[in-house]
């Protein structure tokens, strides 16, 4: 197994493959007044296992597809939309990001969750506006400075790995440029990384290593996600995902 498929099967048996949680997921939903409105189009974009997805089609009136790269993680969102008898709103669709594959102006939403990262912040924004339809929203959690200021060795280590890490003003005016209105932030609560992701990660490292034998490739992944909980653990008043909700002005 390569270095992605070894990653792909660490994440695949979780609930969430990055940090969030179904009452933020909600709260998201209320801010973004969808609430009550019939008959919506809707896109959760690196839905992953679909812990996001399936709140959505819970809460809303809505026709969901959901895309990711990795078709693994779709058959279990798949069975778990089966499993709550959601079936009938939720599609699932193997795709990039880079390329979804839906019409201009067709969706009332698009949701994206600890994903548009893979392809940034600010070109993610910029081309999923075009799937809108006028006055639609797009709400995305996404690494954000929870602070002015911060230590260099944290500023130094996200700038690397992440260069568009920005405060939540920043990211705001990002999406006024690109034709949003924000219409509501807020910032995941620690619960949110540490007992909805970390903790659940962590408890499956052993079955992981033990699946593959102890394989380098396999411990080297297990030190590298150890490395980011440690990071988040030392320096989680800095930085944490701000959920953004934004409506498409203008066409
Ligand atoms: N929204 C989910 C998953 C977040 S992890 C949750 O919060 O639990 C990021 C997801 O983006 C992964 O499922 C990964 O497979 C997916 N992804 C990465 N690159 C992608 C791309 N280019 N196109 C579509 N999905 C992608």
């Amino acid at each position: 197994m390569d270095d992605l498929a070894l990653l792909v099967d660490l994440h695949a048996d979780g609930a969430r493959q990055g940090p969030g949680g179904a009452e933020e997921t909600r709260l998201s939903v209320a801010l973004s007044g969808l609430a009550g409105r019939a008959g919506l189009r809707i896109a959760d974009v690196g839905c992953g296992t679909g812990a996001a997805t399936l709140v959505l089609a819970d809460a809303l009136d809505a026709r969901i597809t959901a895309v990711d790269l990795h078709p693994v993680f779709l058959e279990t969102l798949a069975a778990a939309a089966r499993a709550a008898g959601l079936s009938d709103r939720i599609t699932t669709r193997a795709a990039s990001m880079e390329a979804l594959p839906f019409a201009p102006g067709e969706l009332d939403a698009i949701w994206s969750e600890g994903a548009i990262y893979n392809m940034g912040f600010e070109a993610g924004a910029a081309a999923w506006r075009g799937f809108l339809k006028p006055g639609g929203i797009l709400a995305v959690s996404e690494l954000t400075w929870l602070t002015d200021r911060r230590p260099s060795e944290l500023e130094a280590h996200w700038h690397a790995q992440y260069p568009e890490v920005d405060t939540a003003s920043a990211k705001m005016a990002v999406l006024e440029r690109l034709g949003f209105s924000p219409v509501g932030y807020f910032s995941l609560p620690e619960r949110c990384w540490l007992e909805n992701y970390y903790e659940p990660l962590r408890r499956r490292f052993p079955g992981f290593l033990a699946r593959h034998g102890g394989a380098p490739a396999a411990r080297a992944i297990v030190a590298a996600e150890e490395d980011e909980i440690a990071l988040y653990e030392r320096y989680r008043g800095y930085f944490g995902y701000g959920y953004y909700i934004a409506r498409k002005v203008g066409d």
